[in-house]
C-alpha cells in the first residue's frame, strides 16, 4: 500500500515500557505517511480516528501497533479491499513479555515497528470473487449417515441428490430388525430407526434419490462442481456446490482370520452373515441347518491386531451384544458366550451391556482366543483368559466372528500388501523391502482403485486417505473435513463408528457442506482461514512447470495444462500458502502475505554488529497453534529473550526457503520455525504443512553445512496449542546455543 498509517496504542502497558517519542519519526523513516499515537486504540474514539483517516483517503494500508492480531479482530476490520491492516504485537511481544524501559525491549519494539510499516507497504488491495454458486448438495451414499446428511442438508433449505449404487436405501442397517437402543432405560432392543428415516428422504420433495447409481466423474471445484453420474436411465450431469461422502464400511476379508477357524469349519461365521438369519428368525448352523445349542461370539476379529487392522472397529462389541440380545429374546434356550479382550460400550451402551450380562444362558468373559477347531460334530475354542491366565476350552455349535470394518473407501488389497511388507520390513529390514512398502503405501495415498467419486483432478480420483483407508485430515478441529475442499466425509467411511454416531455425523457434515456453500456466496473460504476472499496469485510468465506446487498442495487445489502450467481452483484453495512456500521461482503470492513482504520484514531488522554479541533470532511462528500459545504465554507474562523477531507465518509448510537464506546472509545468528505436531495424527490445520517444512528444512541443513555455517542455526520445532510453558524456555535455550556457536560468520558482510 502507498499511504500507510501509524496508529500506536499506549494503552495496556505498552506507553509505559518503551520511549515512543522516537517512533514517530522511526515511522516517517520506514515509508508511513502518518502516525497516531492513542492512550486506547481499541475504544470508539481510537477505532474512530483510525477510519477518519481511512475515509479522508489519507491512508490505504493501517499499522496497528497493539496487540495480538488475534485480540480486538472486529475492531480493527476494515473492508480490505480498501484498506489492509497489519497487526504489530507490542503488547504481547514486547509489553508484556520484556523489561520496561531497557535498551533490548527498545530495540525490540523498533524492530517489529519497522517490520509491520514494511508488511503493510507490500500488499496490495484484496479482489473480492464474485461467482455463482450452485446451492445443491450431492450426498454419495445412501446409508445411515447419507440418508442423515440429506435430510440434513434439505432441512436448511438446500436443494439435495442422493446417489446410491445398490438398488436399496438404508445401507446395511437396512436389513436389521432392532438396534441398541439410544433413549432409556437401555435395557432393551428398540426399533430400528433407518426404515422410518428412509421413508422420510423418499417422499421430501426436496431430495432426489437416484440409486442403483454411480459416479461417473466429479470435475469442478467447491460452489461449482459437475458431477456426471450413471443410472438405469442412462448418464446424466448434475451440479452441485458441495458433496458429503458417506459410503460406509464394509466387513473385515473374513478369509484372512484362518487362525480363528475361518475356513476350518462352515459353522465359522461372521456376525455379518449371522444377519439375514435374525432378520428371517431361523437361527441354523451352516453345516447340518440344525438350531445351534451354544453360540460363541469372537470379538476384535481382524480388529486391533497389526497384521489385520489396527485399529478398533468401535461397534462390533455393541453389535455383537445386540445380537446375543436378539438370540436370547427369540430362542432363550440358546446359551452364549461373548469373548472379548476389552468390551467397548461407551455412554449408555454400558447399560445395555449390563442388561445382556444378567440374561440367564448369556457369558461374558474375557481373554484371547487362540484356536477355533472342529471337534466331534461341533467346534472348540480355545481361550486364554486373561484374568486367571489360563487356557480355557470352550465348545460350541456356532462360533461368529465379529469382524471389524474397512472404510468403502479403501484398497483392501493395498492395505494387506502394506501391513504385510511393513511385517517384512520389521523381520528384516532390507532396502528392497523398505521400497516395496513405500511404493506400497505411495499407492495406498493415490487410492488407486476404488474410484468411489471419480474425481477429475491432477491429484487423483479419490479423497487422500490414512494408512487404513480413511480419510486424511485434521481430525481434532475439523472432524468431517477432507483434503478435498467442499467434500465432506460421515459415517463409516470418516472413521470406525457405530449407527447412533452415524446418524451424528450426517448432520456434522451437512453442516460444513451448507456452511461452504453460504461462504463462497460470500467469495470467501472456510476455516481455518475463514473469512479471507484473497485468493494465490500465480505470476505464470515466469513459471518453470516444476510442479512442486501442484504436487505439494495438500488440498488439490491445482490443476496443470498439457504443458505442466498450474491451474488454479480457488474454490479449492485454503490459502495456507505451501504453494508459495514450495514455488522456487518465488511467483505465487496474496494480496496480505508474500515472499517479498516477509523477506522484507526481514531486512527491517536492526542486526547489531559482532563487538555488541548481541545476536538477533527471527522466529517464524504457524499462526494456527505456536502464535495463540505465544500469545497465551505473553498473557501470563512469561518472559523470554529479547533478541528474537517473531513473524506469524500461515503455516509452516508456507515457509519458503528464501527467508532463511535472506536472514543468514544478513547475518542474523538463527532461525527457529515453530510449528504443529506432524504424523498419522497430526495437528497441522494444513495436513501435510507441517511435514513439508521438515521435508526442505533436510536440505537447507545440507546447504549450511556446504557454506560452512552450522546446522544448528536453523531449528524446526513441533508445538501443540497447550504448550504454552515451553515457548520461552525454546527461545531461551536456542539464544543460549547461539551465544556458544558465536556470531554469524556472514555478519557485516
Ligand atoms: S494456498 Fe494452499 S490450498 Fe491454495 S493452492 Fe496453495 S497450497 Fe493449495
Ligand atoms: S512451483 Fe512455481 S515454478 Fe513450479 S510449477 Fe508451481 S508456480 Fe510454476
Amino acid at each position: 500500500m502507498e499511504r500507510v498509517g501509524v496508529f500506536l496504542c499506549t494503552g495496556c502497558d505498552i506507553g509505559s515500557s518503551l520511549r515512543t517519542d522516537g517512533l514517530p519519526e522511526l515511522a516517517t523513516s520506514s515509508g508511513a505517511t502518518h502516525f497516531a499515537a492513542h492512550p486506547c486504540l481499541c475504544a470508539p474514539e481510537g477505532v474512530a480516528s483510525i477510519r477518519a483517516a481511512v475515509d479522508a483517503g489519507a491512508i490505504d494500508g493501517v499499522v496497528v501497533a497493539a496487540c495480538s492480531q488475534r485480540h480486538k479482530q472486529a475492531e480493527f476490520r476494515f473492508d480490505p479491499a480498501a484498506v489492509q491492516v497489519e497487526r504489530v504485537a507490542l503488547r504481547e511481544q514486547v509489553a508484556w513479555t520484556h523489561a520496561p524501559g531497557h535498551e533490548d525491549t527498545q530495540a525490540l519494539a523498533e524492530d517489529l515497528l519497522r517490520m509491520g510499516i514494511v508488511r503493510a507497504r507490500k500488499m496490495v488491495p484484496a479482489q473480492r470473487r464474485a461467482e455463482g454458486v450452485e446451492q445443491a448438495v450431492l450426498v454419495v451414499g445412501g446409508g445411515l449417515a447419507g440418508l442423515q446428511a440429506a435430510q440434513a442438508a434439505a432441512g436448511m433449505g438446500h436443494p439435495v441428490v442422493v446417489v446410491e449404487r445398490s438398488e436399496g436405501l438404508g445401507g446395511h442397517l437396512a436389513r436389521v430388525r432392532e438396534v441398541v437402543p439410544d433413549v432409556p432405560p437401555y435395557d432393551r432392543l428398540q426399533a430400528n430407526p433407518v426404515p422410518a428415516l428412509a421413508r422420510a428422504v423418499r417422499e421430501d420433495g426436496r431430495i432426489r434419490l437416484l440409486t442403483g447409481t454411480r459416479i461417473v466423474r466429479i470435475a469442478g471445484q467447491p460452489g461449482q462442481f459437475t458431477v456426471e453420474v450413471e443410472g438405469p436411465g442412462g448418464r446424466e450431469e448434475l451440479r452441485a456446490g458441495a458433496i458429503v461422502q458417506a459410503t460406509g464400511a464394509r466387513p473385515y476379508d473374513a478369509s484372512r482370520l484362518q487362525h480363528l477357524g475361518m475356513g476350518a469349519s462352515p459353522d465359522v461365521i461372521t456376525s455379518a452373515e449371522l444377519e439375514p438369519m435374525l432378520w428371517r428368525r431361523e437361527l441354523e448352523r451352516p453345516s447340518d441347518r440344525q438350531r445351534p445349542r451354544r453360540v460363541v461370539f469372537v470379538q476384535c476379529a481382524g480388529s486391533r491386531d497389526e497384521a489385520h487392522l489396527g485399529y478398533c472397529s468401535s461397534e462390533c462389541c455393541a453389535t455383537s451384544l445386540r445380537q446375543v440380545m436378539a438370540i436370547h429374546q427369540d430362542w432363550p434356550e440358546v446359551e452364549c458366550a461373548i469373548l472379548y479382550r476389552d468390551l467397548r460400550a461407551p455412554g449408555q451402551v454400558e447399560h445395555f451391556y449390563r442388561a445382556v450380562q444378567e440374561q440367564s444362558g448369556v457369558m461374558l468373559a474375557r481373554g484371547t482366543v487362540e484356536g477355533v477347531v472342529p471337534s466331534g460334530a461341533g467346534l472348540r475354542v480355545s481361550v486364554r483368559d486373561s484374568l486367571l491366565g489360563e487356557k480355557v476350552e470352550i465348545d460350541a455349535d456356532l462360533v461368529v466372528l465379529a469382524t471389524g470394518m474397512v472404510p468403502s473407501s479403501a484398497d483392501g488389497e493395498a492395505i494387506r500388501q502394506l501391513r504385510d511388507a511393513r511385517s517384512r520390513v520389521a523381520r528384516n529390514e532390507s532396502e528392497t523391502q523398505r521400497k516395496a512398502a513405500e511404493e506400497v503405501a505411495a499407492k495406498l495415498a493415490h487410492h488407486d482403485g476404488t474410484e468411489i467419486l471419480n474425481l477429475a483432478y491432477r491429484q487423483g480420483p479419490d479423497l487422500p486417505v490414512l494408512e487404513d483407508g480413511f480419510p486424511d485430515s485434521h481430525y481434532i478441529c475439523f472432524p468431517y473435513e477432507t483434503r478435498r475442499t467442499g467434500i465432506y466425509a460421515a459415517g463409516a467411511v470418516r472413521a470406525p463408528m457405530d449407527p447412533a454416531q452415524a446418524a451424528e455425523d450426517g448432520w456434522g457434515a451437512a453442516m460444513k457442506a451448507t456452511q461452504i456453500i453460504a461462504a463462497l456466496g460470500r467469495g470467501e473460504t472456510v476455516h481455518p482461514r475463514s473469512g479471507d476472499f484473497a485468493c494465490a496469485d500465480f505470476f505464470l510468465q515466469r513459471c518453470t512447470q516444476c510442479k512442486r506446487c501442484t504436487e505439494e498442495c495438500p488440498f488439490g487445489s491445482l490443476d496443470e495444462d498439457a504443458k505442466g502450467t498450474p491451474q488454479y481452483n480457488a474454490s479449492r484453495c485454503r490459502r495456507c500458502g505451501i504453494c508459495m512456500g514450495a514455488c522456487p521461482e518465488r511467483i505465487i503470492s496474496y494480496a496480505d502475505y508474500s515472499v517479498d513482504a516477509v523477506a522484507g520484514m526481514i531486512k527491517a531488522i536492526e542486526v547489531p554488529d559482532e563487538s555488541e554479541e548481541k545476536p538477533r533470532i527471527v522466529a517464524l511462528l504457524c499462526e494456527n497453534d505456536a502464535y495463540p500459545a505465544l500469545d497465551d504465554a505473553a498473557a501470563r507474562r512469561a518472559a523470554w529473550n529479547p533478541w528474537v523477531r517473531v513473524i506469524p507465518v500461515r503455516c509452516l509448510g508456507s515457509v519458503n526457503i528464501v527467508w532463511i537464506a535472506e536472514s543468514l546472509s544478513r547475518g542474523i545468528d538463527g532461525v527457529m520455525l515453530i510449528g504443529c505436531k506432524r504424523g498419522g495424527d497430526t495437528q497441522c490445520h494444513y495436513v501435510k504443512g507441517s511435514e513439508l517444512a521438515h521435508k526442505r528444512l533436510e536440505n537447507v541443513q545440507e546447504t549450511l553445512t556446504r557454506l560452512s555455517l552450522e546446522a544448528e542455526r536453523v531449528r524446526v520445532v513441533e508445538l501443540a496449542r497447550n504448550e504454552t510453558a515451553r515457548i520461552p524456555a525454546l527461545f531461551d535455550e536456542f539464544a543460549q546455543q547461539l551465544e556458544e556457536l558465536g556470531a554469524n560468520p556472514l555478519k557485516g558482510f
